[in-house]
């Protein structure tokens, strides 16, 4: 599976590499040239807008618009059918843990447990997700770009 550190002008698509399930490290304290070691002792690519790194060894993102980097970057790499939305923490990259509705209770809001049908718990930060109006929003984003997720 294709791995990417992102470089910190590029938040947002970091935030959604990972909404689609893709192992994205952003940390805005590294420097370019940890950013450059780290992508090539860990394999992943390096995504930035800054064309001087690019050229030593970073794919440059075309796009200011984050929408149109993520398609960009879903093309470039091929990975429109190596989606898989919800499975990592969008804050902190762990992959996430189902859970089910027993330990959801304790964990979500009663407002949002009554509507809710799916749990995930991040192991990593702690965070709790659900299938709620937010996740709703992201699956209409999902779709728009051509994720093929629901098969
Ligand atoms: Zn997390």
């Amino acid at each position: 599976m294709r791995k990417f550190v992102v470089d910190c002008m590029l938040g947002k698509l970091a935030r959604w590499l990972r909404i689609l399930g893709f192992d994205t490290v952003f940390d805005c304290s590294l420097s370019d040239a940890q950013l450059l070691h780290l992508a090539r002792s860990q394999g992943r690519a390096l995504l930035t807008r800054d064309r001087e790194l690019a050229s030593k060894g970073g794919y440059l993102v075309k796009s200011g618009d984050w929408e149109q980097a993520l398609k960009e970057v879903l093309d470039a790499f091929h990975l429109k059918d190596k989606i898989s939305p919800f499975t990592r923490c969008p804050v902190c990259n762990s992959p996430l843990r189902e859970i089910g509705a027993e330990e959801a209770k304790l964990l979500v809001p009663p407002i949002a447990f009554a509507r809710a049908t799916k749990f995930a718990l991040c192991p990593g930060c702690g965070r709790v997700y659900w299938d709620g109006t937010h996740l709703k929003r992201m699956e209409l984003i999902v779709n728009k770009l051509g994720g093929n997720h629901e098969r």
